[in-house]
């Protein structure tokens, strides 16, 4: 259980009664309102098997108006309540710690409306970001946003956690693509700024409290964001490098030689690709190599991006920065690279148990901290391995054990978190705080910024009833 193994206190809520569940029972109806031990069981535990909640309730709200009745009673009532989307966080903030309501959004799911030509997208939060994806390419569109879990994770989960992903450094983050939000305030009230423009200042710029708030601050309901058109041509490049200084020459080669069509670089060491590959029985294209490149286009003209791809590819294995390389517009070709790349994570869960850290590094400093983990941890772990969205400094550390211990988990933190606030980096990147770090936050939030974070905490969400040990540290 969370509660144990993170020694925390449960806070002074009250606890779900049978005349609850019959005031829930008559807003949802039976159906969506589970409360058998095995219903339950599944929506407790997170991705990654790190945090189990005890919540004895999960509802399945479908309109934002039950989102709305529900929280207003529960704040009356002083029940904490965990909203929860696909549930593939890897913070354990999609989970209860203790008793809280999980308020799971997955029957929120409808497509409200897309303008083909300004690219704007309306839907209900618990969309799967899969799904939006193919509906809006068959209007020309793709999603501004592909992560490993695009299978599960939701459209609010995404815009509740910020989330990266591999194209980040082509379409940005969601502060720039989410266009407006509907979300709903602990009090159960409906805030509305769910506009499709581009451009609206009038005043304080409110959906940018919920992008990344983690369901502390409110339910996000709907969301309005821009999807960019359909590249006419994907092409894509996999590259054997020697070590990590030659991975960031290529980054700036890349950079300049491809110009506006790189949509994606992501690096990956030996060990990441060889234990994916490994476990998951899955090809490698290419032999093993100290670090390996994926690299990605989108662009309006396949000739045109090959050839310079080639170009690129043939100075730079002159320049020795590339030591073999497959470049590909075929398909299924680059979706067995994306798939070897995309498995990494859970790859690392398969019979084992795996920490997992998600920084934000100076590009010089990006890859050290792997080396002096190998080192301090020695065999007391499987492995321990380093891969990430490069081009936007985001380094994913992977600690690959048979089972938890403790000793392993205090050799790990805070040191990664202090080596990273040493390098002024961030200990999230792009995953969140969630339940594992708000203790941690300090490392990268000044305690005048952590201030002001209580305050706006306070001032939404009066009686703490939402996602409660959760991004905020006790004071
Ligand atoms: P959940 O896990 O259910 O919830 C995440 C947080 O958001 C919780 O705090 C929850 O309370 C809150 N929340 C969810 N929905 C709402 C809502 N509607 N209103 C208010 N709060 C809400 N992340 C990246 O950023 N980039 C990656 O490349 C990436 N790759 C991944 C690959 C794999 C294989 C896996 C398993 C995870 C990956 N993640 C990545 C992490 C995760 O997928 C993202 O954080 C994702 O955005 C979570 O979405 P979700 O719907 O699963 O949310």
């Amino acid at each position: 259980l969370s509660s144990e193994k993170y020694k925390v206190k449960r806070k002074d809520f009250s606890t779900v009664q049978a005349n609850d569940v019959n005031y829930f029972k008559s807003v949802l109806g039976e159906d969506r309102v589970l409360t058998e031990e095995d219903d339950v069981l599944s929506f407790n535990i997170d991705w990654i098997r790190n945090c189990r909640g005890q919540s004895k309730v999960v509802l399945k709200p479908k309109s934002t108006e039950e989102v709305s009745q529900i929280l207003s009673y529960c704040n009356e009532r002083r029940l904490a309540v965990c909203p929860q989307g696909g549930n593939t966080g890897v913070v354990g903030g999609s989970v209860p710690v203790f008793d809280e309501i999980i308020l799971n959004l997955g029957l929120l799911n409808k497509v409200i409306s897309l303008d083909d030509i300004s690219g704007a997208l309306v839907c209900e939060t618990g969309c799967v970001l899969e799904k939006l994806d193919n509906y809006v390419r068959q209007h020309g569109l793709i999603m501004p946003l592909d992560l490993g879990a695009k299978g599960s994770c939701h459209i609010g989960g995404n815009v509740s956690t910020n989330a990266g992903g591999l194209r980040l450094l082509r379409y940005g983050n969601l502060h720039g693509s989410v266009l407006g939000i509907e979300a709903v305030k602990a009090d159960g009230t409906v805030i509305d700024c769910l506009k499709t423009l581009k451009k609206d200042n009038t005043g304080y710029h409110l959906k940018h409290l919920f992008i990344g708030s983690e369901g502390t601050l409110g339910v996000v309901t709907k969301v309005a964001i821009h999807c960019p058109a359909m590249p006419k041509a994907v092409t894509l490049g996999y590259f054997g490098v020697e070590n990590f200084e030659k991975v960031l020459q290529l980054y700036k080669s890349a950079k300049s030689s491809l110009g506006e069509i790189l949509s994606a670089f992501e690096m990956a060491d030996f060990d990441s690709i060889s234990s994916t590959a490994r476990i998951l029985n899955l090809p490698n294209p290419i032999s093993d190599f100290p670090f390996y490149v994926i690299l990605e286009t989108h662009g309006s003209d396949e000739d045109h991006d090959k050839e310079k791809l080639h170009r690129f590819l043939t100075n730079e294995m002159k320049s020795g920065l590339i030591l073999d390389g497959t470049i590909t517009s075929e398909p299924s070709k680059m979706q067995a690279v994306w798939n070897i790349r995309e498995n990494i994570a859970p790859a690392g869960i398969v019979g084992t148990y795996l920490f997992t850290f998600d920084v934000s590094l100076p590009m010089k400093n990006y890859y050290e901290i792997i080396p002096k983990l190998r080192q301090r941890l020695g065999n007391k772990v499987n492995l321990v391995f380093g891969f990430g969205h490069i081009g936007d400094g985001n380094l994913h550390i992977n600690v690959v054990m048979p089972e938890y211990t403790r000793e392993v988990a205090e050799l790990l933190e805070p040191y990664v978190f202090e080596e990273v606030s040493a390098l002024q980096g961030s200990i999230s990147a792009e995953h969140g705080v969630g339940f594992r770090k708000p203790h941690y936050i300090h490392y990268s939030k000044d305690r005048s910024a952590l201030g002001l974070m209580r305050q706006i905490k306070t001032l939404m969400d009066p009686n703490g009833i939402l996602n409660p040990y959760k991004v905020l540290p006790d004071e």
